[in-house]
């Protein structure tokens, strides 16, 4: 099996607005937008995975990196061994689910094109992958990759085991031929409801080994499939409300997360890579076959 570690690179906090689609970090009475942790938290998870050796998958939101660089970040250089992907401009709520303003597709189309140009210009590199806000899709914002020429989406939660093994597939369920990395969802020892985005360690929730363990047993059934794991950055430092963890909950996210990089190091029979280079050797495979 195939394991990603993919980082969602946005505001500290962030959370969908009424009557706006952009996003504010919360309390969004504040009417801020502030990347202190994300910048903290960036820095510790980039320096963790060069330790480690792993190459992984950071999708940008474009503002936050635009703040990033302009706060003295080298994002170029930092972000060197990983693959560049994008995670919107200002983490539109596309679907209007919160904001209760759906967008339409040229807007939708205009806010991702600016937001490919800004990363385009930052990294000098090609962006393949997306993963929506929230990551909520429909058949306009896939529209808008394909024609945007964007390779895959990853933004899908899909149930591994039952009918699928961790393999891209294109979604066809809003008639499109873009390619979809999905994030795993799986069942816990007890039988509860689990995803592959560590946030409920950060909170305080849940423990590293419960993520060890779900990779060790979908190591089985996604025999030749990728496990997407997902981290927001901010997250080690302040909690979904936007509050500051104390030094002792910061330092067991810290040492929690550390725990999941060099366990997965260890595990025998998986392979740690970019979503990209995932999706390029499966499909070459595809094609000789
Ligand atoms: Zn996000």
């Amino acid at each position: 099996m195939y394991v990603a570690i993919s980082l969602d690179i946005d505001p500290d906090a962030n959370s969908a607005v009424e009557g706006r689609h952009d996003a504010l970090s919360s309390p969004i009475e504040y009417g801020e937008i502030r990347v202190d942790a994300c910048k903290k938290g960036l820095q510790k998870i980039l320096e963790l995975l060069e330790k480690y050796d792993i190459d992984a998958t950071l999708f940008y939101e474009a503002r936050t990196a635009q703040m990033l660089v302009a706060d003295g970040m080298d994002l170029p250089k930092l972000s060197e061994r990983h693959e560049i992907a994008c995670h919107s401009l200002k983490h539109e709520d596309f679907l209007g689910k919160v904001s209760g303003i759906p967008m339409e597709k040229k807007s939708i189309e205009e806010s991702i094109d600016k937001a490919k140009e800004i990363l385009v210009k930052i990294f000098e590199r090609e962006i393949k992958g997306f993963r929506a806000p929230y990551t909520r899709i429909n058949r306009t914002v896939v529209k808008v990759l394909e024609q945007l020429g964007f390779q895959y989406d990853s933004s899908e939660t899909v149930t591994l085991g039952t009918g699928w093994a961790g393999k891209p597939y294109p979604l066809e369920a809003f008639d499109s031929s873009l390619m979809e990395l999905a994030l795993p969802s799986f069942r816990d020892a007890k039988g509860k409801k689990m995803s592959s985005y560590l946030w409920a360690i950060f909170e305080g929730r849940r423990i590293f080994s419960e993520y060890i363990d779900a990779v060790v047993q979908a190591r089985d059934i996604a025999k030749q499939g990728l496990f997407v794991f997902s981290i927001h950055p901010w997250h080690l430092y302040v909690d979904c409300r936007g509050n500051q963890f104390g030094k002792n909950q910061a330092r067991k996210n810290l040492e929690n997360l550390e725990s999941i990089f060099s366990q997965l190091k260890q595990i025998l029979g998986i392979h740690i890579l970019r979503q990209n280079e995932y999706l390029e050797a499966w499909l070459e495979e595809k094609d000789s076959n």
